[in-house]
């Protein structure tokens, strides 16, 4: 792609999300270019075995989950660009997106940005990020064999990267700041059969302890009840307290909710700006799966296709003032998140 691309349908994401609308992009003859971070595939690529995609009864990894879906997609001639998207203006249109490799220009955007992990907001998280503070156990759980972790959090990723970790591990610790944990029955039946896994409960992590280089050694906790602190020993910490939506890029011209997800109109996969669509888990705080981020990216397409072909795209351009859509009630933040 040269350094200046002019496209009818560009998609940001290289997700279940992404992917999937630029097969349906594709085989609407639409030839979208789909761009994808240098880490591509999105989330799911994390998860070492994927159980619940429809027409997989034997099970999939993550990783070829993604490619797959890919793959798929070039096959109907959708481009992939592998870059880091650095700017996005929706002022104007066509649109403008900027990566570190070039600028593109098009008709109409799928914004399908993901999510990433949220942090706890400790400092030494960052100081040892990755010097024993991860987050993700398919990813890093083999560098803590026979070692003794931790797992922060109580939905279903903190019980699954615990029950991960402990065929890998020495020992591992979840701990969790309530009494009850969010994640499903049957993960926390695993959990509590397991003999590697010790519940600690309801404690907050205060501080991560460690040394550079050597890296993490213990947690410093606080029961959330009784306010008494405590400290254990642990060789790595794998924080799994939920997901932010990766909306940066497109604020302040894209309305969101007040976590930051893209609110897209009642039954459809319209933002606030005519011609920008939103798929996956940049729009949806209360899936996200990646059989619905697919099931979105298949949405966005078919939205973005007829949005083109009712000759929207050639009216002359009205300021994108248009007010934001009402919240429904299936895009109201979920309660009890944080
Ligand atoms: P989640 O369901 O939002 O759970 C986040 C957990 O982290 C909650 O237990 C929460 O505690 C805790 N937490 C949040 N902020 C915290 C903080 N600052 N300090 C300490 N703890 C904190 O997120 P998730 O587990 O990543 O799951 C996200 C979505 O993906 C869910 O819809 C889930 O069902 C889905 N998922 C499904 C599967 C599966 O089906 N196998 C696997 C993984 C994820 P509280 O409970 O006290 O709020």
């Amino acid at each position: 792609m040269s350094d200046n691309t002019t496209t009818r349908l560009l998609i940001v994401g290289g997700g279940p999300a992404g992917y999937t609308a630029a097969i349906y992009a594709g085989r609407a003859s639409l030839a979208p270019i789909c761009i994808e971070g240098y880490a591509s595939g999105g989330q799911i690529v994390r998860s070492g075995r994927v159980d619940n995609f429809p027409g997989q009864p034997a099970g999939i990894s993550g990783a070829e989950l993604g490619e797959r879906i890919r793959e798929q997609a070039t096959t109907f001639g959708a481009r992939m660009a592998t870059a880091e998207v650095q700017s996005v203006d929706l002022s104007t249109r066509p649109f403008v997106v900027t990566t570190d490799e070039a600028t593109y220009r098009t008709d109409a955007l799928i914004a399908a940005t993901g999510a990433r992990p949220r942090r706890l907001g400790l400092a030494t998280e960052d100081e040892f990020d990755g010097m024993g503070v991860c987050y993700c156990a398919i990813c890093d759980g083999p560098f803590f064999a026979d070692q003794r972790v931790a797992v922060i959090g109580g939905g279903d990723a903190a019980l699954e990267e615990a029950l991960q970790l402990s065929k890998i591990a020495r020992s591992v610790l979840l701990v969790h700041r309530r009494d009850g944990f969010r994640a499903n029955a049957g993960l926390r039946a695993a959990v509590a059969r397991d003999p590697r896994i010790e519940v600690l409960v309801p404690y907050l992590v205060d501080d991560i302890l460690g040394q550079a280089p050597a890296g993490v050694h213990g947690l410093q906790l606080r029961n959330a009840q009784t306010g008494q602190c405590r400290t254990v020993e642990v060789d790595g910490v794998f924080v799994a307290i939920g997901h932010e939506p990766s909306s940066e890029l497109f604020r302040p011209a894209l309305a969101t909710d007040s976590h930051g997800f893209l609110v897209t109109a009642d039954g459809s996969t319209a933002t606030n700006v005519p011609g920008v669509f939103a798929a996956g888990d940049v729009a949806d705080p209360r899936y996200r799966q990646a059989v619905t981020a697919a099931a979105s990216g298949c949405a966005a397409a078919i939205d973005a296709e007829r949005w083109l072909i009712s000759g929207a795209a050639d009216d002359p351009w009205v300021s994108h003032a248009v007010p934001a859509p009402a919240l429904p009630a299936a895009r109201q933040p979920v309660a009890g998140r944080t």
